[in-house]
């Protein structure tokens, strides 16, 4: 038996018949993000591991478990392709900082506004809402210019700007502030102060978190350890009196742009690199993996991976999950077709082929059978594809150097003359009624 093939687990093909609603999604997001003045770079989908290692942190789950690497056939001239050296992109920040600080960014610009359109990869057991291949809407704001509250409601308003664009509204925006690497530190030694009575009833992976990175604890899915969770009261006096400071400006100019917000204590984020504010947007209607889409301030980010010291806001939506909470929606209507030729006889079908491209480069979406079959057939193809036109072309149309034209929607029939192959009447009456 010859082996059929299967698309790998956690991804997914993305058929004809959905790929307009992701040309729409992309479209739309573009448009938005340009009028923000937020400019398209495009990075590899994968780079050196320890990028990813050093940016999201060591002990992050991403990098824990959910690495994808490549694995190469070690020849001695690709060293570098090394098992463990690179891996699959599993997020689209650390990548854009790379390319920020290899492209000297910061000499070029005061502020680098970023954004990033494509799959990534986590090698993470696949479920509604989890896939191995997803893909991501994202944009980074990057610069000595970044540092202003006014940027971090940007970034938000930005990621709620676009949601909304796609026809979504049930959803939830929840924010928080970790404050500077300093109050983090703070932080830190107060939450783990305030879970170490309960650390033995953890779950296995906390446990470890306890030690490594306390934050963790609060992302963990456990019912036990979220139980644990609630229960410990967060208060903000871990914060100088700066960075409350800014929190309250980054919430002033939210409000002041309607935006609706919960404050959330007790979202933290799970990678290394976020300080200050930090947000998650949700909705609930799509069950445990509920999130669209996330983001944060990384102001030391640059620095940690040897670049200059500037500060960055960034945000990343999943495309997949913004379809699951639009599958309600009605399914856009496929795209029809200009024109569909119908040839009757082998030497129309050569003239018929000559006028379909000369037609198509003048701007007529259209098609045809590459084979003979009744017209019958022929016109149940047509009909089919949507075809708003249909050129008949026999014998009795060759001899007199015409074709038959119908309007499909009105049923009327006319001669439009081919004379002399020249086929521009043909296609700016097309071009007229599909216009
Ligand atoms: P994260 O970097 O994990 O905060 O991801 C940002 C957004 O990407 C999430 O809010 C999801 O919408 C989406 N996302 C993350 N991981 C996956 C996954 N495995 N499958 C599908 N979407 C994902």
């Amino acid at each position: 038996m010859v082996k059929r093939f299967s698309v790998p687990r956690g991804t997914c093909d993305i058929l004809p018949e959905n790929v307009m609603v992701w040309q729409d999604i992309e479209t739309k997001a573009r448009q938005i993000l340009h009028t923000y003045g937020y400019k398209e770079i495009r990075t590899p989908i994968f780079e050196e591991t320890e990028l990813f290692a050093r940016s999201m942190g060591q002990t992050s789950d991403v990098v824990q478990k959910q690495m994808l690497s490549l694995q190469s056939q070690k020849k001695s001239d690709e060293q570098d392709l090394d098992a463990g050296g690179l891996s699959l992109r599993p997020e689209g920040t650390a990548s854009i900082v790379r390319s920020y600080i290899e492209n000297s960014f910061d000499k070029k610009e005061n502020l680098s506004k970023l954004f990033y359109l494509g799959p990534m990869f986590r090698g993470e057991r696949p479920q509604k809402g989890r896939l191995r291949q997803f893909h991501q809407i994202g944009a980074e704001a990057i610069g000595p210019g970044s540092a202003s509250p006014y940027l971090d409601a940007e970034i938000i308003s930005l990621c709620v700007n676009i949601l909304k664009s796609f026809g979504l509204n049930n959803f939830k925006l929840k924010i928080n502030t970790l404050g500077s690497a300093q109050d983090k530190e703070s932080f830190s030694k107060k939450l783990r102060d305030a879970i170490k009575p309960q650390v033995t009833a953890l779950c296995e992976d906390c446990r470890q978190r306890f030690e490594r990175n306390v934050f963790r604890i609060l992302d963990c899915k456990n019912e036990s350890c979220k139980n644990i969770i609630r229960k410990v009261n967060i208060s903000d006096d871990y914060l100088s009196a700066e960075s409350k400071e800014y929190y309250v400006l980054v919430k002033e100019a939210l409000k002041n742009l309607n935006i609706e917000f919960i404050e959330s204590p007790h979202l933290v984020r799970g990678l290394d690199y976020y300080t200050h504010t930090v947000f998650e947007i949700s909705d609930s209607s799509l069950g445990s993996q509920d999130a669209l889409g996330a983001g944060g301030r990384y102001n030391n980010l640059v620095t940690q991976l040897d670049g200059p010291e500037v500060d960055a806001i960034g945000f990343a939506l999943g495309i997949e999950r913004i379809l699951l909470a639009k599958s309600k929606d009605p399914m856009p209507a496929p795209r029809k077709l200009d024109a569909f030729i119908v040839a009757l006889d082998e030497k129309s079908l050569k003239e018929a082929f000559q006028i379909l491209n000369f037609i198509r480069l003048a701007g007529v979406s259209s098609d045809m059978s590459f084979k003979l079959s009744s017209m019958k057939s022929q016109m149940r193809l047509a009909d089919k594809l949507g075809a708003q036109s249909v050129i008949i072309l026999g014998e009795n149309e060759l001899s007199r150097e015409c074709v038959t034209l119908k309007n499909m929607q009105t049923g009327n029939q006319e001669e439009v003359s081919i004379n002399n192959k020249d086929y521009n009447q043909l296609s700016k009456l097309l071009l007229e009624r599909h216009s």
